[in-house]
């Protein structure tokens, strides 16, 4: 945790496709790989926080994401082989996304809300100014508002590829860590995103996240007896004992296309 975050990126092999931007939200500025974003983000954001009273971030629940999951991270050794390979830093080039930037913005989290001393000044009844002090002279970092949501932000513009634990040279089990992550940001309050609401609606309202009403789950069935595709409708699971069941993907179930 003590390494220099300011590795450059090590250079790929492999050929960047033709970039097409990607949404590029408020909260993440483009990046370069040449620039040392994790000693500049750190430093900003705490000064920011410092001089500006930024709110304090909510404490990320961390208990639920195994321990060995969080002692893998530990040997990310910042090599940038996931940077290489990383189709979502391909499109956009944010190091905010890959792998070596998460755990090191991940740490700066859990040094500022679950370190032994960043408890103790979390709980103490000092006044401000001396907590600020203290933090300084221990290293402890502010974690504000500002930097939980960009940090969630970026653990939710991962696709989940898994392409990052392919090439790690460490091994790390990047997807479940990425999962148990947004996992704590979302039960801290941080998510889901508001973009993603809409879909969480969706899926409570309708139990599919095209806002399509239940009833079409089955059109499929009619329209494919009507062209021939099918020799009979489908019997009643709940009324018969069937040999053999056929379960359809929901995107490929439902009328999508309109048809
Ligand atoms: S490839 Fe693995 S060890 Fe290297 S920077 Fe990425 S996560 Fe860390
Ligand atoms: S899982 Fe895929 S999209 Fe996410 S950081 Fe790894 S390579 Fe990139």
């Amino acid at each position: 945790m003590d390494r220099a975050d300011d590795d450059p990126p090590q250079g790929g092999s492999r050929a960047m496709m033709e970039v097409t931007p990607m949404e590029v939200t408020e909260q993440a500025a483009p990046q370069t790989p040449q620039q040392d974003p994790s000693q500049q983000a750190g430093t900003s954001q705490e000064q920011t926080a410092a001089t500006e009273g930024l709110k304090e971030a909510k404490v990320i629940p961390i208990s639920k994401i195994p321990i060995s999951r969080l002692i893998q991270l530990d040997a990310c050794t910042r090599c940038g082989e996931c940077l290489n390979w990383c189709p979502v830093y391909d499109q956009d080039r944010r190091e905010d996304i890959i792998p070596r930037t998460k755990v090191r913005d991940f740490y700066r989290i859990i040094r500022g809300q679950h370190g032994l001393l960043a408890s103790l000044l979390r709980r103490s009844p000092l006044p401000e100014p001396m907590r600020e002090f203290l933090r300084k002279i221990f290293g402890v970092p502010v974690v504000t508002e500002e930097m939980v949501k960009k940090f969630a932000l970026n653990l939710y513009e991962c696709s989940t590829c898994g392409q990052c634990q392919v090439v790690c040279p460490a091994n790390i089990d990047t997807v479940n860590i990425w999962e148990g992550l947004r996992e704590a940001v979302v039960s801290a309050g941080y998510g889901p995103l508001p973009r993603q609401m809409p879909l969480v609606k969706s899926v409570k309202a309708y139990d599919n996240p095209w806002q399509q009403p239940r009833q079409g789950r089955t059109k499929w069935i009619r329209r494919a007896k009507k062209e021939g595709l099918l020799k009979e409708l489908p019997r009643e699971i709940k009324k018969n004992r069937p040999k053999i069941l056929l379960f359809l993907a929901l995107p490929s179930m439902m009328p999508m296309s309109g048809r």
